[in-house]
């Protein structure tokens, strides 16, 4: 929750920004610290804005398996000139929850290979389109589809605004049924079941491209944000919404997961 609130206090940084690419040397800070490789892919998106440089961060944990898991969420803030929206849950919590994960996996043996992915560009500039959102999530499955990635990536697990401090994630729809059950039912068995809801929705997010190429993947969203979803892309996306045990949840849980996907 900490890296959240740092995330945050470099204020809006949609992408191209000052303020992300700020943003981009913490984490690289903070990955530096730990036992992993660092991959840059950096690519120019065509956007209703003209083009802009993106940049996804990869952080590597190798593993025995010949298999590998991704655990991905975004880092940028969406583009909103008419208001100052620091994204601390929608872009801030994906963030922190990705570089304690990194941290906790760089004390942790696993058999598979770990992909902790920080995805630039996943939200639109104009109304959500084919063409317009999950930006860096596109580019990395394409560029993993031709290096062969894809073709060992058992499952990618993707989290977006779960810092809320009224944690519910939603049974995403478009996800793969076999990992959306895999994730509740530790959820479940772990004594966290009531933070994982049994309401169905459909929620595009940067898990679509991979499964539009055939991976297994599932999306982890809180998409009922303050009264009425009323917080999400507002001003009043601040950290003081945020609660650590809505972390620790959802890290208990994927930290389970990725063991049973041993
Ligand atoms: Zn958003």
């Amino acid at each position: 929750m900490q890296h959240a609130r740092r995330a945050a206090a470099f204020g809006p940084r949609p992408p191209g920004s000052p303020a992300l690419d700020e943003l981009r040397a913490y984490i690289l800070g903070e990955l530096a610290k730990l036992r992993c490789e660092v991959i840059r892919d950096e690519f120019t998106a065509n956007t209703p804005l003209g083009p802009i440089k993106m940049v996804n961060l990869i952080a590597r944990f190798p593993g025995r398996s010949g298999r590998a898991v991704a655990v991905s969420g975004h880092y940028e803030t969406k583009w909103m000139p008419d208001i100052r929206f620091v994204g601390a849950n929608d872009g801030g919590a994906s963030t922190g929850f990705l570089l304690e994960l990194a941290r906790v996996m760089s004390h942790r043996e696993f058999r598979n290979e770990i992909l902790i992915v920080f995805f630039d560009g996943e939200e639109s500039f104009g109304p959500w389109s084919e063409n317009d959102g999950l930006y860096g999530s596109r580019h990395l499955a394409a560029r993993w589809a031709a290096d062969s990635t894809l073709s060992r990536l058992r499952a990618l697990i993707n989290v977006d605004m779960i810092g809320d401090h009224e944690l519910g994630i939603l049974r995403e729809m478009h996800s793969t049924a076999w990992l959306r059950e895999l994730v509740w039912r530790t959820a479940s068995e772990l004594g966290l079941g009531r933070y994982f809801l049994d309401q169905a929705a459909w929620v595009e997010d940067d898990h679509i491209p991979f499964l539009r190429r055939g991976v297994s993947a599932v999306n982890l969203i809180d998409f009922d944000y303050g009264p009425r979803n009323s917080f999400w892309h507002t001003e009043q996306d601040t950290p003081d919404k945020l609660s650590a045990v809505s972390f620790a949840v959802v890290g208990r849980v994927v930290l389970e997961v990725l063991r049973r996907l041993e």
